[in-house]
């Protein structure tokens, strides 16, 4: 298992591989704390690499992206359990980087064009504004940094998923990216690495998110889907930012003829909590 830290660390494993930079292969980009929902990743990363290529885990909590300090700081950081778990699932690979590495200057990492769906209004950029670009910037960095020919993105992060996939269309990036389904606890809750801040009471009320999407999928119109979401949630003690049913690839809604997506976010106690499903289902 290669355990890169530093620009320098990285340059030596470029070499090692006999290529003049970065580790080519297929990345799991990730801000650490891994739970089963990565690990599942992280397994279709080492399908899709193949016996011979590189299977690389980025673990790094990008600063640029939290619009709230103290949700960074309080972001799990856990990177010796995380190499045990990038290493049962067949990774071979740990890019592991300081903020120094990842941002040396302005210029090593712009921040590029936002792509439409990371700021149709009512969702993540109407709670967490300058999110994306925080994404986009670390996305771009490490994907520039890493030369990886494709990267592996979790539908749980849906609207992520799609400006991520737009950003690399339109900023014809050489690299393919790769979607990869929920991974659910028993109880139907996505995994998370924010879950382990729930309390029991946090987490039983949490369950009003899976419900609600259960609910939005069996109705055809996206209105009535939009109140089945907000009726199941209000018996809830969650705080609601938005429960909103949108085309799945714009974002825009409701969708007119194609493919839906019912999108949630909310707060249960101090933990932010977002999830989504196919709609209908
Ligand atoms: P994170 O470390 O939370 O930024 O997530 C890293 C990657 O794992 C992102 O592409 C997420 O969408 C994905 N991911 C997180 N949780 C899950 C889950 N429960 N199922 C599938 N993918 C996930």
């Amino acid at each position: 298992m290669l355990v890169i830290h530093t620009a320098r660390e990285l340059t030596q494993a470029a070499s090692s591989l006999g290529r003049t930079a970065g580790l080519g292969g297929v990345l799991v980009p990730t801000m650490g704390a891994l739970h089963d929902g990565h690990a599942a990743l992280i397994r279709r990363a080492a399908e899709l690499t193949g016996p011979r290529g590189v299977c690389a885990v980025s673990i790094f909590v990008n600063p640029t992206q939290f619009n709230d300090r103290t949700d960074f700081a309080r972001y799990p950081r856990t990177l010796e359990a995380d190499i045990a778990i990038c290493i049962a699932a067949g990774a071979n690979a740990i890019f592991a980087p300081d903020v120094a590495t990842m941002y040396p200057s302005p210029e090593a990492a712009p921040v590029p064009p936002l792509p439409a769906a990371a700021t149709q209004p009512g969702l993540e950029d109407a709670h967490r504004p300058g999110h994306f670009a925080g994404v986009c910037q670390v996305v771009l960095r490490l994907v520039r940094l890493l030369e990886s020919a494709q990267a592996i993105f979790g539908e749980k992060d849906w609207q992520q998923l799609r400006v991520v996939t737009a950003m690399s269309h339109e900023q014809r990036l050489p690299i393919k990216i790769v979607p990869h389904p929920t991974l659910r606890d028993p109880d139907g809750l996505a995994m998370s690495s924010r879950n382990r801040f729930l309390s029991t009471d946090e987490r039983a009320a949490a369950l009003a998110i899976p419900a609600a999407l259960r609910a939005a999928s069996v109705e055809r119109d996206p209105d009535r889907a939009e109140r089945a979401m907000r009726d199941t949630l209000a018996g809830s003690a969650l705080a609601v930012e938005y429960a909103v049913i949108r085309d799945a690839d714009t974002l825009v809604g409701p969708p007119r003829n194609g493919r839906g997506r019912a999108l949630i976010a909310a707060r249960s106690g101090r933990t932010r909590l977002i999830d989504n499903a196919a709609w209908p289902a």
